[in-house]
Parts: structure tokens; C-alpha cells; sequence
């Protein structure tokens, strides 16, 4: 089998499932008791509160716990709204995850929020000039992706964030598919808020993290024992949390392996013809490839690469044998499109049999 769906999930490293183990057998007190084997959690709770911080830039008291990355996003943007506010404004794009997009649209027909929805263009790239014209003095928030999850395109959270705060706004940064990927500076991208999810980078399922600012108030979803800054009460999943701890160190670690990735990428989209690659004139992901073949349905692809036990994504359902296009693809004005995503794991020989599998397709 040939895994080409790391912005999925990914494989957890064997490091991560050996510094788990000790904490299901040995170390499975609450993290929240006071004696010695609650106190033992604690510490690594802490110490994997401080990796994640560093993989972020961001102080290790800033850090909160959460389950996932759709958590996260859903903890700032409810959490801003059941907050005392003034301004009910949110300006967010047309390419953001469900995540942050189908919330923002629930809460605007519950009448809750003012949604403005910026839109990009074919490549990818963000309408700066409609942003700045979207963000006023009503707007309490505006959350935009760093990189794109389905072409990888990155987006200038920089520029943006000066816009937002030039206006008073808080900016969120739903940066999931960019950490472990590429350097993430919550400060040089002067973000109030940034998400994160750990099996996007090597780390078990079911924890994510939040960064807040210091200073900034949010909500909690739910109440109960207080724990994560009483943000995120539940007992903590001390064994996921240390796995992704230690995940956010190897990624430090491995973002020059980076480079490789980018090579197989780079040798994997020329040797392809025929086919038209979505983002490749931005700055982009050095893992990911989305791309249509030409006069060949995504679904078609996607049947093939299957069967040769090749995995990727697709995206958007199937009708009548067509495939219609993801709501991020229809924002670009494209056709459905197949994405491939490489990992550190991906090899040379695994890129070499997918395109002959795909050479084949002609
Ligand atoms: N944000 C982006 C950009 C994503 O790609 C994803 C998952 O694919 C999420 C948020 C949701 O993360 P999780 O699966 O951890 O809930």
C-alpha cells in the first residue's frame, strides 16, 4: 500500500507510540490528582504543553489542550460569541475547512454573527483588496487558514493580520496544515489565536491545541473540572497529549526533511503530462499536489489509484459518474480535482509507482 493522504492524517511515529506506552500501563493516573502518580501525569502534561508551545512560538501558558483541530476553531469563534461582545462582525474566506465555515454559516442564520466571506481567485490566492474592504470597525474577528488543506496554498496571515488589528479585529489562524510542515511563529504572524491538530503531524488522533494570547478571554464550550485554563474541562488524555509532545519535538526536528519532500513533489508533478496542477503559481505546502487530469473524471482517479492500493483524496461527492467539485475547488473556479500528500515516510519508490499507475491513465 502507498499512503499519498498525509493532510488526512498520518502514520504516528514509532517514537511517539513508545513514549505513549509507559503512560496506558505505568503512569495512568489524573493528570488533576494530587498524589504521586496524578502529580507524575501532570509534569508530562506540562513538559508536552511546553513542546507544542515551542513548535508554535508561542509561550507554553498559552497553550490549552483540545480533541481536535475542529475544536479548536469551534473554541475561539464560540467562544468570542458567548463572550460579552460589541462587534458581531466575522470576515473569514471562501476556503476555510468546514470546520470554521459551516459554523460561521449555522451561526449567521441563528442570526448570531454578520458573516463576510472573502473569495480567492483561480490559484488560490485570497482578494486582499475585498479582505481590507471587509474588515471594519464592527468586526470582532477574522479567522483565515494558513496553508490551504486541499492545494497546500499559503496564505499571507501577516498582511492580513495588520488589516485586522489597523481595525481593532483579533485574528484567528486555523494553522492544522501547516504545523509540522513549515515553520509556524504565531507572533511573527501576529495571530490572537492559532489551532493546531497532532495527527496531522505524526501525533495520535484526538488532541489538538489551541493558542490563545495572554490576556485574551474566551468562553469555554462546556463547564466541569476547570481543567485547560478552564477552557476545555475533561479529563486530560495524558498518553495522547505526551505522543503529542513528543510528535511537536520530531517535527521540529525533521522540517528540514522537508526538503526532500519538496524534491519528490517537485520530480512528481514534471514528470506528469496532461494534467493541470491547482496552486502551483503561490507559495505552497512542499507536500502537496492537487491536480485534474485532463479530460479523465477525478472519480476515474481515484477508482484507479485505489485499486493499486494507492491512497489519496478526492473530495466532493460522485453523481452520475462525475464527481462535483469541493466548495474549495468551486472558489477557484475549478473542476474536481485528486490531491496527493506526501509525508516524511513518502519514498522515491512509492512516488515512481504512482505515476506509473497514473502514465498508465492515458
Ligand atoms: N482545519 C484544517 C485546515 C484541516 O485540514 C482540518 C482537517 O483536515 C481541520 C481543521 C480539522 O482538524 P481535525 O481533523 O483535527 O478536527
Amino acid at each position: 500500500m502507498i499512503y499519498l493522504d498525509n493532510n488526512a492524517t498520518t502514520r504516528v511515529a514509532d517514537e511517539v507510540v513508545a513514549a505513549m506506552s509507559p503512560y496506558y500501563t505505568a503512569v495512568y493516573g489524573n493528570a488533576h490528582a494530587a498524589h504521586r502518580l496524578g502529580r507524575r501525569a501532570h509534569d508530562a502534561v506540562e513538559a508536552a504543553r511546553a513542546d507544542v508551545a515551542a513548535l508554535v512560538g508561542a509561550e507554553t501558558e498559552e497553550v490549552v489542550f483540545t480533541s481536535c483541530g475542529t475544536e479548536g476553531n469551534a473554541l475561539v469563534i464560540r467562544g468570542l460569541i458567548d463572550a460579552p461582545h460589541e462587534r458581531t462582525k466575522i470576515v473569514t474566506t471562501a476556503v476555510e475547512h468546514p470546520s470554521v465555515l459551516t459554523l460561521l454559516r449555522a451561526l449567521e442564520q441563528r442570526g448570531l454573527i454578520e458573516l463576510a466571506t472573502v473569495g480567492v481567485d483561480s490559484s488560490g490566492a485570497i482578494d486582499l483588496d475585498a479582505m481590507a474592504s471587509a474588515i471594519d470597525d464592527r468586526t470582532l474577528l477574522v479567522t483565515v487558514m494558513l496553508a490551504q488543506n486541499e492545494t497546500g496554498v499559503i496564505h499571507p496571515i501577516a498582511k492580513i493580520a495588520e488589516m485586522a488589528h489597523g481595525r481593532g479585529a483579533l485574528v484567528h489562524v486555523d494553522a492544522v496544515q501547516a504545523a509540522g510542515k513549515i515553520a509556524v511563529d504565531v507572533r511573527a504572524l501576529d495571530a490572537d489565536f492559532l489551532t493546531i491538530s497532532g495527527h496531522k503531524f505524526h501525533a495520535p488522533k484526538g488532541v489538538g491545541a489551541l493558542a490563545i494570547r495572554r490576556g485574551l478571554k474566551l468562553t469555554p464550550l462546556w463547564y466541569g473540572g476547570g481543567q485547560e485554563l478552564g477552557l476545555r474541562s475533561g479529563t486530560e488524555p495524558v498518553p495522547s497529549i505526551v505522543g503529542t509532545g513528543v510528535a511537536a519535538r520530531l517535527a521540529r526536528k525533521h522540517l528540514g526533511d522537508f526538503d526532500r519532500v519538496r524534491a519528490l513533489r517537485d520530480r512528481f508533478e514534471s514528470s506528469l503530462s496532461g494534467v493541470e496542477i491547482h496552486g502551483s503559481s503561490q507559495p505552497r505546502l512542499l507536500n502537496t499536489s492537487n491536480l485534474t487530469i485532463d479530460g479523465i473524471d477525478a472519480s476515474a482517479v481515484l477508482r484507479v489509484l485505489d485499486d493499486a492500493e494507492i491512497c489519496v483524496s478526492g473530495g466532493g461527492a460522485c453523481f452520475s459518474g462525475k464527481t462535483e467539485p469541493t466548495a474549495t475547488m468551486r472558489a477557484m473556479g475549478k473542476p474536481a480535482a485528486v490531491r496527493f500528500s506526501m509525508s516524511r515516510f513518502t519514498t522515491d519508490e512509492e512516488v515512481d509507482a504512482t505515476l506509473s499507475v497514473l502514465a498508465a491513465l492515458h
